[in-house]
């Protein structure tokens, strides 16, 4: 689903060389982990699959077809069949939970009829129904992030990418929210998650893409945290 080809990520200016000569492909449906020190270059990754950078060389394929082939209109048609989930769940205060996920569904395709019960189910999928009616000050940060989610898969994304989904949470709400994303992953998102969590990437096992320096020391089938 999502292939890079000989990828290398060098920023203008600092000449800083991100991402180093990486092959991956990521299949549909694959849960995997990214994860590496402050600066290995996951935010990079993540940055390309979104197209919000470009490759210096190499290629990176989604479905099969080159994204630097994608104009302006299918670029932002690309990102929105991307969930993305961030450290900071980036709630709108003033809405309650059941508007922050709607909120989501403005932008798209999908009728007005439907919002309510797709905002429902996603809310039902994370766990958080009885909470529709709550403002993200009057919930933990666990559920906060949960609602997060529940926004990002709204839309019903083929791919969801959570960088440091875990960042702000205490370990049991960090485990909620990875059993959460497991659960989405089980009904066919392909999920990657870029994580310093070495227990949590110990404990709930999956592929994992170790990243060093910009480049990929280790793609590890099985999991486990080795940096
Ligand atoms: P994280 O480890 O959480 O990914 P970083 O500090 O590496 O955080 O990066 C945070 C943001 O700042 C990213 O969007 C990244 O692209 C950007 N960034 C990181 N390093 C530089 C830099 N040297 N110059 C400009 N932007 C940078
Ligand atoms: P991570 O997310 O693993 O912390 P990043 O992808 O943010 O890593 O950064 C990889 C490398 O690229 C780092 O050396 C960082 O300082 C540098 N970098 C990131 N973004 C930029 C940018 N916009 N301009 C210049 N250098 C950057």
């Amino acid at each position: 689903m999502i292939e890079f080809h000989h990828v290398s990520l060098e920023y203008p200016i600092t000449r800083t060389l991100a991402l180093d000569d990486l092959n991956v492909h990521v299949r549909r449906g694959e849960f995997v982990y990214l994860v590496g020190h402050s600066g290995a270059g996951k935010s990079s990754f993540m940055n390309l699959i979104l197209k919000r950078a470009l490759p210096s060389r190499g290629e990176v394929y989604f479905s099969g077809e080159p994204l630097k082939r994608y104009r302006r209109a299918r670029t932002a048609m690309h990102r929105r069949r991307i969930g993305m989930v961030f450290q900071d769940n980036q709630l709108l205060p003033h809405l309650n939970a059941f508007d922050n996920v709607t909120f989501a569904l403005r932008v798209t395709g999908v009728k007005k009829v439907e919002w309510q019960e797709r905002t429902r189910e996603v809310l039902r999928l994370v766990g958080l129904e009885h909470k529709h009616g709550a403002l993200p000050m009057q919930m933990s940060q666990g559920e906060q992030q949960r609602v997060a989610i529940a926004r990002a898969i709204v839309c019903e994304p083929p791919v969801l990418l959570a960088d440091e989904p875990t960042g702000n949470l205490d370990p049991d709400s960090s485990r909620e929210v990875l059993r959460v994303l497991q659960n989405i992953n089980l009904r066919g998102t392909t999920v990657i998650v870029a994580t310093h969590a070495r227990d949590l990437v110990e404990t709930y096992r999956h592929r994992t893409l170790t990243l060093r320096k910009g480049r990929l020391v280790r793609d590890d089938p099985y999991g486990g945290y080795a940096l």
